[in-house]
């Protein structure tokens, strides 16, 4: 039987860019070990106080339909959050509760971008972008950054790829390079929107992932909070990331249009989860900064790792739970020197060329083990890439 072409053009044909992955994977089936530094996920689990809200609320009874565009408690402790941090005020009718940062980055698009039309990411970029951006009916177009320039996009090139499109979508702190955009990129980026009256989507997942600097929300630049749909989730910030919980935050009158979307697609979020993220964010900023501080930790070992030789080069991370390592030095792709690293050291990181073709030549490093093991396999890496470069 015939699919639809939306369907079957979401990976856009290509690899799914998780071969090195699979790989191991397929090792550690067959008993062999493999440190793997590939997915974003913590190696701690959810607290267990928020798993006892978890419970407390589903056996009082919270298990039935909740409210579709989520609870009205739950709304408020996001809209409080986000006015608490960028000084925008923001209520319960600014925020959609939704399945996650990723529902979030589909619905966002569904609202924005008429099927045809063009919308904007950056490269590197979130394996699953285009495929959103396709799933929504819309055309991925890629500004391709370089790592001269940190991977953040010039005001040029914003300027130029922006021009009669619908949607401009950005993400800082940055999934894969761990950068933290600038004053400057984000001056640009509010620039280019206003210029050429696009929507922005910008994801914030990573906000409480910050190592230097400091977060800030483009939606709170002049002239952006009317044309800026912002994408959070409890996935990062509280280790929730089974939980399948986030937010849109938006004008008001786009929210209750996605509301639509969400009566008609995911019809809510379960009320137990979202009574246990509502308790999540009551704690205060103390629960985020422990969940994520083992990754501000073995950042530092990482620059330490790093220090005193020059064939591995790290992209300054200022933020995620990442680090793109440069390996140009080695003469390989990043997808080979992950290959090889994995044959010969059964250690799996993610080839750079899966998250974009600004990427090649580099690795993602996920700082997702604990430290001991985390900088052994780093120590590993650095002298299987200086073996190669000597060849
Ligand atoms: N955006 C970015 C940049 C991500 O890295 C992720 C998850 N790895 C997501 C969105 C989606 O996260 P979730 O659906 O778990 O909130």
């Amino acid at each position: 039987m015939k699919l639809s072409h939306r369907i079957t053009n979401i990976t856009g044909g290509g690899s799914d860019g998780w071969d090195v992955f699979y790989k191991a994977r397929r090792m550690i089936a067959e008993g062999i070990p493999v440190t793997e530094l590939t997915i974003g996920e913590h190696d701690i689990r959810t607290s267990p106080a928020i798993l006892e809200a978890m419970n407390r609320s589903a056996t009082s009874g919270h298990t039935g339909y909740a409210m579709v565009p989520g609870t009205l408690s739950l709304r408020k402790s996001v809209a409080a959050r986000i006015a608490a941090r960028t000084g925008v005020p923001t209520t319960a009718e600014n925020i959609l509760i939704t399945p996650g940062g990723q529902a979030a980055l589909f619905a966002a698009h569904m609202a924005v971008c008429d099927p045809g039309d063009t919308a904007v990411y950056i490269d590197p970029y979130y394996a699953t972008y285009p495929g959103t951006i396709r799933g929504a009916g819309a055309v991925p177009k890629a500004i391709v950054t370089t790592p001269d320039t940190a991977f953040q996009p010039t005001s040029a090139a914003l300027q130029e790829a922006t021009k009669g499109v619908a949607s401009l979508l950005v993400n800082t702190p940055n999934n894969p390079t761990g950068v933290v955009y600038g004053q400057e990129t984000l001056a640009a980026i509010a620039r280019a929107c206003i210029a050429n009256d696009l929507w922005l989507i910008s994801d914030e997942v990573y906000d409480t992932q910050v190592w230097e600097g400091h977060h800030v929300s483009p939606r709170s630049l002049p002239g952006m909070e009317e044309r800026t749909l912002v994408v959070g989730s409890m996935s990062k910030s509280h280790a929730m990331t089974g939980s399948r919980v986030g937010w849109i935050c938006g004008p008001a009158e786009a929210i209750s249009r996605i509301i639509n979307l969400a009566t008609h697609t995911t019809y809510g979020v379960a009320g137990f989860i979202q009574d246990a993220a509502d308790f999540a964010l009551k704690q205060g900023d103390a629960v985020e900064e422990e969940v994520a501080a083992p990754f501000r930790r073995r950042r530092a070992l990482t620059m330490q790792a790093l220090a005193g030789q020059n064939v591995v080069r790290a992209v300054p991370a200022q933020g995620a739970m990442y680090v793109m390592l440069d390996l140009r030095a080695t003469g390989m792709s990043g997808d080979a020197f992950a290959n090889a690293l994995l044959d010969a050291e059964h250690i799996a990181v993610m080839p750079g060329e899966s998250f974009g073709a600004a990427a090649a030549g580099h690795v993602r490093v996920a700082m997702t083990i604990a430290d001991d093991q985390y900088l052994d396999a780093l120590n590993r890496l650095i002298a299987f890439a200086s073996e190669l470069a000597a060849q």
